[in-house]
């Protein structure tokens, strides 16, 4: 909160009090100047030097007030930014850095990779648990792939059990690995519902920028190297051969950002 109660509230209002006692003396000062042509020296001086007096708290005030309010909106930007149950980038904002990530790295000329992960039969999972669970499990998933990536990796939910992860100055044999560690990582994730291990699989698609290649492009090639992983059995990733994927145009993907 921008202005806490108590202490905020009073203190806001003694300097602002004190500041229009100080315009009232001032204008009392003023009237009785023009109507007796005298002046107290006590008044005109405590008019003259009290508004500079109470105005430095005040104006400290007033800056403290703005600090706490770029903060606070800053704060609020954030959590915009991101997707309610597992704290990832949501999907927009995924899109939107990702656009810019694109830009840099062709900028750059340095390499970078899109994984597209979706969560294997996770109806069965949600029909066996019930939904809290499969939520809990989206948890789970998020937080190995936030472990298995670099801090300045995009790394976001993009739909209900599909995440994506920009892997930025990452070549694709790295990628690779990346996206290994990460199937091996959820598949060894402690996922337990009533004492019972519960087994988590995710499938990964992985696509490597080219020249001419745009996110759209991009999400289409790694969409169908995911759709090669599961076709291929799930648990597992798929690397997109190059100059493949863009007549496959993912379903929503344009109608949603
Ligand atoms: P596949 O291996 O082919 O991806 O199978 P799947 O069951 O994961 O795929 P399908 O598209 O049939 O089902 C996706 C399921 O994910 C269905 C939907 O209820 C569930 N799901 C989507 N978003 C959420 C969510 O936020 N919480 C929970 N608990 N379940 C979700
Ligand atoms: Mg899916
Ligand atoms: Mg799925």
């Amino acid at each position: 909160m921008v202005v806490r109660t108590g202490r905020d509230v009073v203190l806001g209002t003694l300097l602002a009090s004190g500041l229009s006692v100080c315009a009232s003396t001032a204008l009392y000062a003023a009237i009785a100047f023009w109507r007796d042509g005298t002046l107290d020296p006590f008044w005109l001086a405590f008019s003259a030097a009290a508004p500079f007096v109470l105005a430095t708290p005040m104006v400290a005030y007033l800056l403290e007030l703005l600090r706490r309010l770029a903060r606070a909106k800053g704060e609020i930007e954030e959590l915009a930014r991101r997707d309610g149950l597992t704290g990832l980038l949501n999907r927009r904002a995924f899109f939107e850095a990702a656009e810019e990530a694109l830009r840099r790295a062709r900028e750059e000329r340095c390499p970078l990779t899109l994984l597209v992960l979706d969560a294997d039969h996770f109806k069965a999972i949600n029909d066996a648990h019930g939904h809290a669970a499969g939520d809990e499990a989206l948890k789970v998933i998020a937080s190995t792939l936030l472990a298995a990536t670099r801090q300045y990796d995009l790394v976001g939910r993009i739909g209900g059990e599909e995440f994506a992860v920009l892997l930025r100055n990452a070549a694709p044999d790295e990628a690779g690995l990346v996206a290994e560690r990460i199937v091996s990582a959820v598949g060894l994730a402690d996922f337990r519902r009533a004492g019972r291990p519960v087994p988590l699989s995710v499938s990964i698609g992985i696509a490597a920028l080219e020249p001419g290649l745009d996110l759209d492009g991009l999400f289409a090639r790694a969409d169908a190297a995911l759709y090669a992983a599961k076709r291929a059995g799930r648990g597992r990733s798929r690397a997109a051969e190059p100059g493949t994927g863009e007549g496959f145009v993912r379903r929503g993907l344009r109608a949603a950002r």
